[in-house]
C-alpha cells in the first residue's frame, strides 16, 4: 500500500477513552511502514457499544481496537472468533469483514512478547504468578500457557474467581503441560521468577499484598499499568530485588499484534516503545513540577 492509497481508517473504541495512546502508536507504526492509516479514537455511550462500532463500520472503516468497558461485549457481537479470543472470552481487536465481524484478543500475545523479547526473560520452565482474574488476567493466560512456563499459579483477591479461570484454562494447561493452579492473593506461594499484576490494584494506589518471598531472587515483576498508576507496585517490586517493569511495553505489543492482523505486515516496536516511553516520562515529570 503506498501513502497515496486512500487511508485506511481504524479507531479504539471505549470509554472513557480520551487517554488512549492508541492513535500515537498506530501513526507512528503506519508511518515506519509507508502505510496511510487515520486512527482515531471513539467514545461509545455505555449502551451503543455494538451499535456505534457498527456506524463505524458502515462509514468504511477497517477495523478497530475495543478497550474497557466493551471487551465482553465485543466478544459477545463477533460473527467469528480466533482461537485466542474464544479461549479468553474477550475481543480487543476487531476486522470488519463482508460476513461479519472477526474478533481476536492481542492482550495477551503483546505481553508475552514484551516479557520475553523486551525483557529478554524465557518463560519456558519458569515458575510465573498471574495476579488478577479480570478480563485482563483471562486475555493474558492462554498466551502465558503457550509459552510452557514450569507453573502457573493465577491468584486473585476473589478465589472463587481465579478457580473459575483455571478450570476454564485446565484442558489447556494439561495439553501444554503445565502445571495450572488457583491461589489466594496473599499466599500465591513462593520464588516466583516472573510475577504479572493484571489486577486494578495499581488504579486505586494498592499493592497486593504479597508476602517476602514470594518471589525469587532477580525475578521480574510486570504491572499491566503505566505511568503514575504503577508507581506503588514498581518500588514495591524494586524492595523485593525483584526487575520492575510496567505495562507500556505490553501496550506497545499488543498494539503491534492488532497491526498485524489488519495489514499483514509488523512494525517495529523498539523505536515506538522508546519513543512513547519519553512521553510518558517527561508527562510524569511535569505532573510533578
Ligand atoms: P477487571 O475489572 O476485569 O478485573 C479487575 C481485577 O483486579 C480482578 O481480578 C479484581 O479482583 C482485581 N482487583 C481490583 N481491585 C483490586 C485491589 N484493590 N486489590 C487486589 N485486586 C484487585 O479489569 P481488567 O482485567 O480488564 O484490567 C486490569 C488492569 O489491567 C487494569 O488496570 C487495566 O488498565 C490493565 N490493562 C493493561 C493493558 C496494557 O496493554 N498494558 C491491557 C489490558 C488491561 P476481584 O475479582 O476480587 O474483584
Amino acid at each position: 500500500m503506498s501513502t497515496h492509497a486512500p487511508p485506511a481508517r481504524l479507531a479504539v473504541v471505549g470509554n472513557p477513552v480520551s487517554h488512549s495512546r492508541s492513535p500515537q502508536i498506530h501513526a507512528r507504526f503506519a508511518q515506519s511502514l509507508g502505510h496511510a492509516v487515520d486512527y482515531t479514537r471513539v467514545e461509545a455511550p455505555l449502551d451503543a457499544f455494538v451499535a456505534t462500532v457498527r456506524a463505524f463500520a458502515a462509514a468504511g472503516a477497517r477495523g478497530c481496537n475495543v478497550t474497557v468497558p466493551f471487551k465482553g461485549e465485543a466478544f459477545a457481537a463477533c460473527a467469528r472468533l480466533t482461537e485466542r479470543a474464544r479461549r479468553a472470552e474477550a475481543v480487543n481487536t476487531i476486522v470488519f469483514e463482508a460476513g461479519g465481524w472477526l474478533g481476536d484478543n492481542t492482550d495477551g500475545a503483546g505481553l508475552v512478547a514484551d516479557l520475553q523479547r523486551n525483557a529478554g526473560v524465557a518463560l519456558a520452565g519458569r515458575r510465573v504468578l498471574l495476579l488478577g482474574a479480570g478480563g485482563a488476567a483471562a486475555g493474558a493466560l492462554d498466551p502465558l500457557l503457550g509459552a510452557r512456563p514450569g507453573a502457573l499459579v493465577v491468584a486473585n483477591r476473589t478465589l472463587a474467581r481465579a478457580q473459575a479461570l483455571v478450570e476454564r484454562f485446565a484442558a489447556r494447561a494439561a495439553e501444554l503441560g503445565v502445571a495450572l493452579s488457583a491461589a489466594p492473593l496473599a499466599s500465591p506461594g513462593a520464588d516466583f521468577d516472573v510475577l504479572v499484576n493484571a489486577t486494578a490494584a495499581s488504579l486505586q494506589a494498592e499493592v497486593p499484598p504479597l508476602r517476602a518471598g514470594t518471589l525469587a531472587p532477580g525475578a521480574l515483576a510486570l504491572d499491566m499499568m503505566y505511568g503514575p498508576a504503577a508507581a506503588p507496585f514498581l518500588a514495591w517490586a524494586r524492595a523485593q530485588g525483584a526487575v520492575a517493569r510496567d505495562g507500556l511495553g505490553m501496550l506497545v505489543e499488543q498494539a503491534a499484534e492488532a497491526y498485524h492482523v489488519w495489514f499483514g505486515a509488523r512494525p517495529d516496536t523498539f523505536a515506538v516503545l522508546a519513543a512513547l516511553r519519553r512521553e510518558v516520562d517527561s508527562a510524569a515529570a511535569g505532573a510533578k513540577a
